[in-house]
Formats: C-alpha cells, sequence, structure tokens
C-alpha cells in the first residue's frame, strides 16, 4: 500500500507524500516540494526558497501537540495578509517557530 499522494517534488522528482510543501506563488503549474529540498532551500523553474508555502499534511499536531489546526488556520491567513518578508510580525513569530521546530524533528 502507498500513500504517495501522485504528485512530485519539483527538484528531485520523488514521488510525495504527506507532509510535504506547495508552494503557494507557483500556481501555473502548481509547485511542490519534498521536505528535505525544501528545508536546503532549492529554487528551480522560477520557484525561489523565498516564496510563500503550505504544509499538506494529515495531521501537523504530532509532534506539536500545543499547535491545533485553528493555530494553523491563523498561521496561514496570517502568512497570506503579511506577505513573503513580513513573517515576522509579532502575531506569527511564535508559529514560524514551530514549523522550523517541527521541520527539525524530521530530519
Ligand atoms: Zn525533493
Ligand atoms: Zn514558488
Amino acid at each position: 500500500m502507498s500513500d504517495s499522494v501522485g504528485k512530485s517534488c519539483l527538484n528531485c522528482g520523488t514521488d510525495l507524500k504527506e507532509p510535504f510543501i506547495s508552494c503557494v506563488e507557483c500556481v501555473s503549474p502548481r509547485t511542490f516540494l519534498c521536505l528535505s529540498c525544501f528545508a536546503r532551500g532549492e529554487e528551480k523553474n522560477g520557484h525561489k526558497s523565498g516564496h510563500v508555502f503550505e504544509i499538506i499534511k494529515n495531521n501537523f499536531s504530532i509532534l506539536e501537540p500545543e499547535w491545533t489546526a485553528r493555530d494553523e488556520l491563523n498561521l496561514l491567513d496570517a502568512i497570506y495578509d503579511c506577505g513573503v518578508g513580513n513573517w515576522y510580525c509579532s502575531l506569527i513569530d511564535i508559529h514560524v517557530t514551530c514549523i522550523y521546530v517541527y521541520l527539525a524533528h524530521i530530519f
């Protein structure tokens, strides 16, 4: 049985499994990155490491029990509101930190 989602990483071409990264800014075509390539800041076909991203996943709260689905929605809203380069507005600073803690757990 495979939990592949039928998408491949922009950079390395590996079959993606959740969680993976979806670029919010590269929409034509939609750009996806595996966590390894995302963590290395890989850039390709116009995608830049500074682009706003979404984390596509089944369950984001396994390693960060205090992070609820609502927190995540708030984070995404804040990212959209703040835009690229303004992530560290006080509202979302702690949540951005949580993302890096989460990724650090994976690697
Ligand atoms: Zn990759
Ligand atoms: Zn992009």
